[in-house]
């Protein structure tokens, strides 16, 4: 028996979000965009997933406006994240949050503070030097005390993505000529 593909709760907006945004990997590349994965083989390589899978969901993703595609001539292909895609930061904010608090005995992953002065932001993203709310763009994101570095070596993007760098901040690193690339 298959399992059927939506819930069949029609009174609850969390059930119709899960439609979009609860199937596997879904919130893990919805996270790598704010992280400023653009390329569809960049994902494929933080993510480690069947390529198929990967297809399906940014297929999805596009199609509910989540994301864009933006295709750039030259077979360059991009996606990032609609206003609606970024609206979902507060849940992957405390998704993580809650993970760091349970699953990580090492402390948080990965630290989140204000890049204009420095300051860590609470679990509602004020930051604890200037007392402002945050928004998701500058927001900067660094390891923490219990992140472990993967790939570190192994190609550009996961060494990027092991420093410290600004939420959406495209990730694209210099491996051909992007000089019309400006936005
Ligand atoms: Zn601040």
């Amino acid at each position: 028996m298959t399992l059927p593909s939506t819930y069949t709760d029609r009174n609850c907006s969390l059930a119709r979000a899960l439609e979009i945004v609860g199937e596997r990997w879904t919130l893990l590349i919805v996270r790598d965009a704010f992280f400023g994965v653009r390329r569809f083989g960049d994902f494929a390589t933080q993510l480690g997933l069947p390529r198929a899978v990967l297809t399906n969901r940014l297929k999805l993703l596009v199609r509910e406006g989540v994301l864009a595609r933006d295709d750039n001539g030259a077979g360059t292909v991009e996606y990032r994240l609609t206003d609606k895609g970024v609206e979902l930061w507060p849940i992957v904010r405390a998704l993580m949050a809650w993970g760091d608090a349970f699953y990580s005995p090492g402390g948080m992953k990965r630290t989140l503070r204000h890049d204009l002065d420095g300051g860590l932001l609470d679990s509602e993203a004020r930051c604890q030097e200037c007392g402002s709310v945050v928004p998701v763009e500058d927001t900067r994101i660094e390891p923490g005390p219990g992140f472990e570095p993967v790939n570190a070596d192994s190609d550009a993007v996961s060494a990027m993505l092991n420093r410290p760098r600004r939420l959406l901040q495209p990730l694209v690193p210099a491996r051909a000529s992007h000089a019309d690339e400006s936005k």
